[in-house]
């Protein structure tokens, strides 16, 4: 056989998804699984009910249409403008996607030439990398620091190059948490309208911020809807993670480039689900609200347990996760850390470390998921109380 090694080059490295790595972990030893971030319990009954009712009647059981079922692609546009006051039309300016996941592979995808560069913040999320890596362009990390995970505007100008070619943001942030303020994002839309960029934002987590902010689409800025591809998904928001219902908004010629990519990626994907999350995306708003104040209850819940239990925590202003620091329990690595945590105590978590480029910035930093139900996080606050009491 060839020498050759079998990965291209454009992959090496990527191995496989710490998700993947952990939640099988988890499943091995039994341990609570606070890594991956999937809810455990599903959404609304009626958004279940209506994929059922979808998958009964007929609608959505073949190949939908290529951009996605006019029903959902109406009710996206409808949901950005009762959110944002932002104006899609249907049939050019939305394109259904198989999760964010596809819409972020399918942008980098078309927008991308080789050697192109990106900025993206670090830690990133663990597709953003490979995304750009397939599409032969370079990341560029502007890398989030603790304890405050501000990006440091000044060093955002200093790494735009002539070879810049797309910012890649994500507000609120996973893994640590930060949302955008306003005055942030208006200093990146000056920045990209300055230097012609386009802005590729992943916004999967618009309707988790919490303490009475709000997210503000950086589309809706001066200057901005021109170049910016917005995504999000309906698997954070209504609780179906497994559906991989995702969308994209954005003027048309951005979302026929998408389009271009997309058709023949998946082509199409999720029937059935995207009648439901069509319904889903008309919820009242007290289903939003319900929804953030108690992911905001078990924020708090998992923040308390996880300071009692002796980490350093970073309080997330949005997203389904908190960012901790191991150093107070005399610990460096975190991904030793989280490979030890399951024998240890019977939990799993995910090392942030993994997410950055720069080994040092990320080295001690742990990330738990709060999107579990209240007795599974206080069972696993208790035993992570024994960390202190037991070193490894
Ligand atoms: C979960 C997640 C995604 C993936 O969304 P899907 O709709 O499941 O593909 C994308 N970006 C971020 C930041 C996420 O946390």
């Amino acid at each position: 056989m060839n020498a050759r090694p079998l990965l291209n080059r454009r992959l090496d490295g990527l191995g496989t998804t710490i998700f993947a790595e952990m939640s099988a972990l988890a499943t091995a030893t039994g341990a609570i699984n606070l890594g991956q971030g999937f809810p455990d319990t599903d959404g609304p009954e009626e958004v279940r009910e209506a994929a059922v009712r979808a998958l009964r009647d007929g609608r959505g059981n073949q190949y939908p249409p290529g951009p996605g079922v006019p029903e959902l692609r109406r009710a996206i546009a409808d949901h950005q403008r009762r959110f944002y006051g932002l104006a899609f039309d249907p049939d050019t300016e939305v394109l259904v996607t198989a999760g964010a996941t596809e819409a972020i592979a399918a942008a980098m995808l078309a927008l991308l030439e080789p050697g192109d560069e990106v900025i993206a913040f670090e830690p990133f999320y663990d597709s953003y990398a490979a995304c750009i890596a397939m599409a032969g362009a370079r990341r560029v990390p502007l890398t989030l620091r603790a304890p405050s995970f501000r990006p440091d505007l000044d060093e955002l100008r200093s790494k735009i190059t002539p070879r810049t070619r797309l910012l890649l943001l994500n507000t609120p942030h996973n893994p640590t948490g930060t949302v955008l303020t306003d005055e942030e994002q208006r200093a990146i839309a000056a920045l990209a309208v300055e230097h012609d960029l386009l802005v590729v934002t992943d916004e999967v987590y618009e309707h988790l911020v919490f303490d009475g902010a709000a997210h503000t689409p950086i589309a809706a800025l001066p200057g901005m809807r021109e170049r910016t591809v917005s995504i999000s998904s309906a698997g954070k928001t209504f609780s179906f993670t497994g559906w991989k219902v995702g969308w994209v908004t954005a003027d048309a010629p951005l979302v026929a480039a998408v389009r271009t990519a997309k058709q023949y990626l998946t082509y199409v994907s999720s029937g059935p689900f995207q009648y439901a999350v069509a319904e889903a995306l008309r919820l009242p708003d007290a289903y939003f609200e319900s929804f953030r104040a108690d992911l905001q209850r078990r924020r708090d819940l998992l923040a308390d347990g996880l300071r009692a239990a002796g980490f350093e925590v970073y309080r997330p202003q949005g997203t389904y996760f908190v960012t901790t620091d191991i150093t107070p329990f005399g610990e460096k690595d975190a991904y030793a850390f989280c490979r030890a945590l399951p024998e240890r105590c019977g939990v799993v978590a995910i090392p942030n470390s993994v997410f950055y480029d720069d080994p040092d910035a990320g080295r001690s930093q742990v990330r738990f998921t709060f999107c579990k139900q209240d007795d599974v996080l206080h069972e696993a606050a208790t035993r992570l109380r024994g960390l202190a009491a037991r070193p490894s």
